[in-house]
């Protein structure tokens, strides 16, 4: 018998292993959970996700899907002053983007926010829970440090009575932000800061995105996040290394409350050379106008990248393949765009742009004539077809692709030299004209016309092939190429008395306003993405007009040939 095919969709390829499947495969072996699977991806709504979150969907849902299982998404909206609706709607169509579905329905912390405080309630009955009046710095200096323990609050051992009636009048609004908290009663000795009566509610008088003005107290993240997962029956319960310290504080709370027990376990962050992955600081670079907005192409959020041309598949096949460990590490962005290029390579068709015109002038070509020339689509993808290119007596081709006079190494077009012109003609350059001040302003050139379709019936051959775009059917165009945000490896690298906002690359966005392009690329849709031939892959941006397309470079070719230029100068 012939194995299931798996394979159509990336997620569901076989892949290496990793220590969270094995700790799921064992859970599956022992039954645990009667073999039931649920993981959630719960972001916080306080910004657009980034690619360190694509990590944590890819294997949430990657996970449960294998294992048979489902995933909720979750919104832990516990910080009302910092979260807002278009996050939760951005995060949802971007999830939905890189291809996953979520159990319906989608889940918000803040739809629990009755059951926390009643379990608070529960918890200040039994002892373990107290109301506290220092502010926030007193209780930091009772808290102690890594090497000396914490102070008790002197409210610790109030009367529960006490501390009942002031949750609840705190609940009612009786007293201003700040003045009093709920703290956990567990340790103020202990070696984990996590366990020093860490606050589970503040007062806060702040509307809510989703429960208006209905409270005013809000549970800490640390207090609401376990009991969460808890409520819906997350089985395990994945997440970044920086929660391993507080995963006893989490264990500790369904313990008091005898509640279903998820499992917590911790994998590396995502980080890349050259990229910010955190929302405190891509917020910054949009709140201060250092890029267009959360969807900016250079952005690592997943609203950038799409807009960048990157495609979900790639970033499926990138997280399925770096992995998880048990520490941080830093990767390098060329892995990511190894990815993108190999996805694009299989699927973008190949057009001819011309980003840096320089007019060509076939002298013996007829005038007002016009010839519609084969051309390959994808050369990796024969279902892909052929298309028809205009060839006239005026062309545009880059003007990199021209030196008038010629280092050894260079064997493009030059006085006198025959190249191939990309499905077209053979031609040779029998003149240059310039201007008053010297500049190149076109190229009188002779074609063969035995040559057409890239071939001489004599064999003679020619060293280069290069594109190029008819004058007269060339659609005008703006492209935008990009390189990294951030012009050091590591962007949080900085001197003293600077941040992060220091590294910022000044040349990250080049804008090319007078590009041309053959007349299929007129007419493609926003986000498809395509090859211009030999110069990368390139996506239509939203910011196109009809008749005026705006096109956002995705990622380079690889650049083999700019090294052969290197050599030859
Ligand atoms: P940031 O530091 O960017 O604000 P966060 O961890 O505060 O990120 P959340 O919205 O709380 O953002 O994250 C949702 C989930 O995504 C969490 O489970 C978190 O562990 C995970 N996550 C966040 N950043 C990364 C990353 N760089 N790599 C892998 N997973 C991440
Ligand atoms: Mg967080």
């Amino acid at each position: 018998m012939t194995p299931p095919n798996n394979a159509e969709t990336p997620e569901a390829a076989p892949r290496p292993s990793n220590f969270i499947r094995d700790i799921m495969v064992e859970d599956a072996r022992i039954g645990k959970h009667s073999g039931r699977v649920l993981t959630r991806f719960p972001p916080e709504p306080n910004g657009y996700l980034h690619l360190g979150h694509a990590k944590s969907i890819c294997l949430n849902f990657g996970l449960s899907k294998e294992f048979g299982g489902a995933t909720n998404l979750r919104f832990d909206d516990t910080n009302p002053e910092k979260e807002e609706q278009e996050y939760v709607d951005s995060i949802i169509d971007n999830v939905k983007w890189l291809g996953f579905q979520w159990q319906e329905p989608v889940c918000f912390a803040s739809d629990y926010f009755q059951q926390l405080y009643d379990w608070a309630v529960q918890l200040i009955q039994s002892g373990k829970a107290f109301v506290c009046d220092l502010n926030a710095e007193q209780v930091r200096q009772h808290r102690g440090t890594l090497t000396e323990p914490g102070k008790h609050s002197p409210f610790r051992d109030r009367p529960i009575e006490e501390s009942l009636d002031l949750f609840a009048r705190m609940k009612a609004g009786e007293f201003p932000d700040g003045t009093r908290t709920l703290r956990a009663k567990i340790d103020m000795a202990s070696p984990n800061l996590n366990m020093r009566d860490p606050v589970m509610y503040r007062i806060l008088n702040a509307e809510h995105h989703r429960t208006g003005n209905a409270w005013c107290i809000y549970p800490m993240y640390d207090y609401a996040h376990g009991q969460s997962d808890s409520i819906e029956g997350i089985t395990h319960s994945i997440c970044t290394l920086e929660f391993e310290d507080h995963r006893p504080l989490y264990d500790w709370f369904v313990q008091q409350l005898g509640i279903f027990a998820p499992r917590q376990i911790e994998f590396d962050r995502l980080n890349l050379t050259y990229t910010l992955l955190s929302k405190r600081k891509l917020l910054q670079l949009v709140q201060d106008n250092h890029v267009s907005g959360w969807d900016d192409p250079r952005m690592p959020t997943l609203s950038g990248i799409r807009r960048r041309g990157y495609p979900p598949e790639a970033i499926r096949n990138f997280c399925a393949n770096i992995g998880v460990s048990k520490t941080n590490g830093i990767l390098e962005l060329g892995l990511l765009e190894h990815y993108v290029r190999e996805d694009l390579n299989k699927r973008a068709s190949r057009y001819m742009a011309v980003l840096k015109p320089l007019r060509v002038v076939i002298d013996n070509y007829p005038e007002g004539e016009t010839e519609w020339l084969d051309a390959v689509n994808n050369p990796e993808d024969e279902s892909a077809g052929t298309r028809k290119v205009p060839f006239s007596k005026v062309l545009y081709i880059e003007q990199d692709d021209f030196k008038e006079d010629p280092p050894k190494q260079f064997f493009r077009l030059s006085p006198g030299r025959e190249v191939r012109l990309r499905w077209g003609f053979y031609i040779v350059c029998q003149s240059v004209v310039k201007d008053e001040a010297g500049n190149i302003v076109e190229l009188r050139c002779t074609y063969d016309p035995l040559t057409r379709g890239g071939g001489a019936p004599d064999g003679r051959k020619v060293k280069a092939t290069i594109h190029w775009v008819s004058a007269e059917h060339a659609v005008n165009a703006e492209v935008r190429v990009y390189s990294t945000l951030f012009a050091k490896e590591n962007p949080n690298d900085v001197e003293e008395g600077k941040d992060f906002l220091s590294n910022i690359n000044p040349d990250s966005l080049e804008v090319l306003a007078d590009c041309k392009l053959e007349p299929a690329l007129g007419t493609l849709a926003v986000e498809e993405c395509v090859q211009f031939e030999r110069l990368g892959y390139f996506c239509v941006d939203k910011d196109s007009a009809p008749g005026k397309p705006v096109y956002n470079r995705t990622v380079a070719l690889r650049d083999a040939w700019a090294k052969i230029e290197k050599r030859g100068k």
